[in-house]
């Protein structure tokens, strides 16, 4: 399971009572944040990742299903689509979370079956993940929320490898236009970009970046803290997206679609007063 689960403090509520909803990626990282908060706020929570042990761990511990799902596959998607279909009758929420990181190096040099490997998952997998889950929306007449993990990297240059930083913009524009034929069914799309969350993929990057083998979490919060934040001090963290996310799934913003929700202690808009 997920190393922070235990540590997690959030408290019950019914802000998702009786909806379905399936996380990609949701194994651990921000994803299992999520899917845990969800199932706190009583939704049945469908885990779709390729991390079978943990998945299935996590999603006993919540009540919830885990399904082997790799995103890129279009067949894995729909399944698990499918999956929450046979279980509960139904899809009110898709959290398309899963996604990698890298590859770096210069553009001149860039290994381009890399590039696909990478666009396949943080681009595709989320292609994949709005058409089924729009579909069986769709189909329930229920209207829905459909959430996409974007990133600060799609706002700022220079954050994220090339191929990362083309995957998070191309998800806010494949967002916008989604969201503009699903708003007739009553079915929103929204993007979050989180920032600086010291999640497995965050610390392998910091820990190339920084040539530091031994950084922890807690090194990387801090370091977040106070070189990427406007807020004294404070870093980010999963329960931060995961609340974040949660807005956006349920009927509290009932009137936001379209939007992309930045969760980075303010580093995007004013980085200039940063050191
Ligand atoms: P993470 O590596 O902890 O989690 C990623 C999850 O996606 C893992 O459970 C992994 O197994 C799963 N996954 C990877 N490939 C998959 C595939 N082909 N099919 C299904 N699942 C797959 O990292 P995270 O930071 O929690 O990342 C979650 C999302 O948040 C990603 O899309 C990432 O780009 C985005 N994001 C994270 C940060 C941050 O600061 N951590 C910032 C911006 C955006």
């Amino acid at each position: 399971m997920d190393p922070n689960a235990s540590s997690r403090r959030f408290p019950s509520s019914n802000r998702l009572k009786g909806k379905v909803a399936i996380v990609t990626g949701g194994a651990r990282g921000i994803g299992a944040a999520t899917a845990e908060l969800f199932a706190k706020n009583g939704a049945y929570v469908v885990i779709a990742d390729i991390l079978d042990e943990l998945g299935t761990k996590l999603a006993d511990s919540i009540g919830g299903r885990y399904i082997h799902c790799d995103v890129s596959k279009e067949k894995d998607v729909e399944s698990a689509v499918q999956l929450a279909l046979a279980w509960k009758g139904k899809l009110d929420i898709m959290f398309n979370n899963a996604g990698i990181g890298g590859p770096g190096g210069s553009i001149s040099n860039l290994n381009m079956e890399d590039v696909r490997d990478l666009l396949s998952i943080n681009l595709f997998g989320i292609i994949h993940g709005i058409k089924y889950a729009s579909r069986a929306m769709i189909a329930g007449k229920n209207g829905g929320s459909i959430i996409c993990s974007s990133s600060s990297a799609a706002i700022m240059g220079g954050l994220a490898s090339h191929a990362y930083t083309a995957s998070k913009n191309a998800i806010l524009g494949l967002a916008k236009t989604t969201a503009c034929e699903l708003g007739v069914h009553g079915i929103r799309v929204n993007c979050i970009s989180p920032h600086g969350v010291p999640s497995e993929m965050l610390m392998a990057a910091y820990r190339i970046c920084l040539g530091r083998d031994d950084l922890t979490p807690e090194e990387v919060t801090q370091i977040v803290g106070e070189r990427a934040s406007l807020l004294r001090g404070r870093g980010g963290s999963m329960e931060d997206v995961a609340q974040a996310v949660l807005f956006l799934a349920s009927d509290d913003s009932g009137f936001i679609t379209a939007h992309n929700l930045v969760i980075d202690g303010g580093y995007t808009s004013a980085c200039s007063h940063l050191s």
